[in-house]
């Protein structure tokens, strides 16, 4: 790769990393809260999602990537149709989810699925099992009882559970098992996207790759295209194909998994990378320490919201928000890439 940062490649270039049809279109999709600041102190609007536009793929990963707090979760919320966005416009197999009506909405929810981080709250304790996967084909389908059984039955194998673990309850399950049977209720309609919400971080590393591998053998088998949301970077570079990196509720890198992880760009983006061990070669060598936290959401900082923790800040980035530019075959929302990474030879 040239140490020269290419600034030939256009937007329509990035944000199509693939010709295949995209099944979520995301642009400027915003979700802001207004929030009381306290007794007689008015109210603060708080930009959770600020402008988040990107394209899934049928069949594809993408992985969001962020610390805590930078938006990602309320991402997965307007994905999931569970929240409405205040502004943008989220596509779904075609179909505009603020102007969809009532019969397009109820057959666009059962397309978009979500596997949430604890694989013990997520389940009913009260429930066998059997049923709670059943419970999805008796809403949306026709089937009798007989027949929602043995597929539940076949999903319960799909995913590596025992199938006369039917009548169990959650609790006879390990946490590894527990979120094999989170995936079978998302994956028993086969939805066309299924948003994971930091799915394997409740799970000891042992169980992690076991459960990261079933959600790519059911995503060959059934084509079905994930959203990632993760902080393990580690994760990322199993799953993802293409990686979008949040900070503050915005985006500040997205491209392909091969681009971000040949060279990430962006300082928060490189910061996270040193964060992660053996992970980049190069990084391990050139460490980009973050420091502090991120900031109050109620007092966003101007310009460039990570130059309060960014090592490169200058006048301009606590002046001016930084837009996100094609910068080698990605997106980059930094003013002073080209100068950081002028001599940069990874
Ligand atoms: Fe750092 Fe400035 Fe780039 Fe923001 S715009 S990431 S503060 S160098």
């Amino acid at each position: 790769m040239s140490n020269n940062v290419a600034n030939d490649v256009t937007q329509a270039d990035v944000t199509q990393p693939s010709p295949e049809k995209p099944i979520l279109i995301a642009r400027e999709l915003s979700r802001h809260y207004t929030v009381s600041r306290g007794f007689l102190r008015g109210h603060a609007t708080v930009k959770a999602l600020n402008n988040v536009s990107f394209e899934l793929i049928a069949g594809k990963t993408l992985a969001v990537v962020g610390e805590s707090g930078c938006g990602k979760s309320t991402l997965a919320r307007q994905l999931t149709l569970i929240e409405e966005p205040t502004g943008g416009s989220l596509q779904i197999d075609g179909i505009e989810i603020a102007s969809a009506n009532a019969a397009q909405l109820k057959a666009i929810r059962p397309k978009v699925q979500m596997v949430f981080q604890s694989p013990y709250a997520s389940l009913n304790p009260r429930k066998q099992i059997g049923v709670m996967l059943g419970e999805p084909l008796k809403l949306n389908t026709n089937l009798d009882a007989a027949a929602r059984e043995e597929k539940v039955r076949a999903m319960m194998t799909k995913v590596g559970l025992r199938p006369e673990h039917y009548h169990r309850y959650p609790h006879m399950f390990s946490g590894g098992q527990r979120q094999r049977i989170a995936i079978a209720r998302a994956m028993m309609l086969q939805p066309a996207i299924v948003v994971a919400d930091e799915p394997t971080s409740a799970l000891d590393v042992s169980i992690q790759a076991q459960i990261l591998n079933l959600f790519m053998d059911l995503q060959q088998e059934l084509g079905t295209a994930y959203v990632f949301i993760s902080h393990n970077l580690s994760v990322v570079e199993h799953v993802a194909d293409d990686v979008m990196v949040m900070y503050f509720g915005s985006t500040v890198e997205y491209g392909s998994k091969t681009a971000l992880f040949a060279k990430p760009l962006h300082p928060y983006t490189r910061a996270l990378m040193s964060a992660t061990p053996a992970i980049h070669k190069a990084d391990r060598q050139i460490k980009i320490k973050l420091v502090g936290e991120l900031p109050s959401p109620l007092k966003p900082p101007s310009g460039c919201t990570f130059h309060t923790r960014c090592p490169y800040a200058a006048e301009r980035c606590v002046a001016e928000v930084p837009q996100l530019r094609p910068l080698y075959e990605r997106l980059v929302a930094c003013h002073r890439v080209e100068e950081i990474y002028s001599n940069c030879t990874v």
